[in-house]
């Protein structure tokens, strides 16, 4: 069987198909960074209307490209066996188009429907890089709009540890950025930046790093960048951006570690990994290599072109959900504040 996935949850429109065993036979992402990156962020509206206009042209292209794959000119939607598509979290007005496309072409053709959840993706995305990963394991999702600590009991038993109480660790980037006027994301130029810096530069706020639990809290660590930042310009020093960039990412990156230590030790697991658009980051990367690396955990992060929003990713919860018989109505509503889990199959078969 093979599966077509849908994601729209943000400001990417990709589609995939997948195979009955998980090889991914297209992806295509369909990006609308150039339409939000002169407001410094993501605009809704906006949003919405691009997925609207592009969804059916990345149909097109995710139906020939898997053609190719098969040595045929493109797929027919007779020639898949489902349709995944992320149902949340995310913004409503994303989800929304996705969802309705996908409820319309499963009412057009008759295949069954799929809901898949972002985050089980972001995290399922370790499986293109380990594929015997197996729970228990500890997770660190880090993302433009999500960043918590689970502590994958089984696939599809997670166990929240602790989540920001305030930014995300990927909107702390983005915010930086933009209060450098270095443009939307900001995760990629800083982090390209903070390659020439000294991490040790300037010191910034290591927020509940020894909070005894497992939230974490990132506005502080962003005003305090800002303030410095204010405080250079009206002294009329020069700002160091590499320096600034570094020692910035080091904040983030030093309470990820010290969250995820504590909580492989407390769980016991060997097996660590990282998902999430943030999961691109070289330092944050390394860091877990490293620290992770001493206690003789394994560290696994997904290949780089799987950190960020993709549909090949949604392919994989699908495919369990699929073998596991598990399916939505075509009644499906885009839920944005969708908790981990929900949606997901515990029943089915080791992952493909
Ligand atoms: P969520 O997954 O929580 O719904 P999202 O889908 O909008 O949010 P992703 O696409 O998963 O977010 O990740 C995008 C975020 O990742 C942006 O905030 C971006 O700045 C950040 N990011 C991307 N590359 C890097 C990097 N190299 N270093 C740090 N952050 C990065
Ligand atoms: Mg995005
Ligand atoms: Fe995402």
């Amino acid at each position: 069987p093979l599966i077509l996935s849908v994601e729209s949850s943000c400001d990417e429109t990709a589609m995939a198909v997948t195979d009955s065993h998980g090889v991914v036979c297209a992806s295509v992402v369909a990006t609308q960074i150039d339409f939000h990156a002169r407001f410094g962020g993501v605009v809704p509206e906006i949003a919405s209307r691009k997925h609207t206009e592009a969804i059916v042209g990345v149909l097109e292209e995710t139906l020939a490209q898997a053609g190719a794959h098969f040595g045929v000119d493109t797929l027919a939607p007779d020639d898949l066996a489902a349709v995944g598509v992320t149902a949340g979290p995310g913004l409503v007005g994303a989800l929304v188009v996705g969802v309705a496309f996908s409820k319309g072409l499963c009412a057009a053709t008759g295949l069954p429907l799929i809901a898949v959840h972002h985050l089980e993706g972001h995290l399922m995305a370790n499986l293109f890089e380990t594929p015997d990963l197996k729970p228990p394991f500890v997770a660190s999702l880090v993302s433009g709009g999500n960043t918590m600590l689970v502590h994958v009991r089984a696939w599809g038993d997670y166990e929240v540890l602790g989540a920001t109480i305030d930014d995300a660790v990927g909107e702390a980037f983005d915010k930086v950025a933009k209060a450098l006027g270095l443009g939307y994301p900001g995760g990629p130029v800083i982090s390209k930046l903070a390659e020439k810096g000294n991490r040790k530069a300037i010191h910034f706020p290591r927020a509940m790093m020894h909070s005894g639990d497992y939230s974490f809290s990132l506005s502080g660590l962003k005003t305090s960048v800002i303030t410095y930042i204010n405080n250079e310009n009206r002294a009329g020093r020069p700002i160091n951006l590499p320096d600034l960039a570094a020692s910035f990412e080091a904040a983030v990156v030093d309470v990820q570690v010290a969250k995820a230590v504590t909580a492989v030790e407390q769980t016991g697991v060997s097996d660590v990994c990282i998902g999430g658009g943030v999961s691109a980051n070289p330092a944050l990367r390394e860091a877990y290599r490293r620290r992770f690396g001493r206690m003789g955990v394994r560290v696994t992060v997904p290949p780089l072109a799987a950190c960020g929003d993709n549909a090949a990713m949604i392919g994989i919860p699908a495919l369990r959900s699929y073998l596991a018989g598990d399916f939505a109505p075509l009644t499906l509503d885009a839920d944005p504040n969708a908790a981990l889990g929900t949606w997901s199959s515990p029943a089915a078969p080791v992952p493909p």
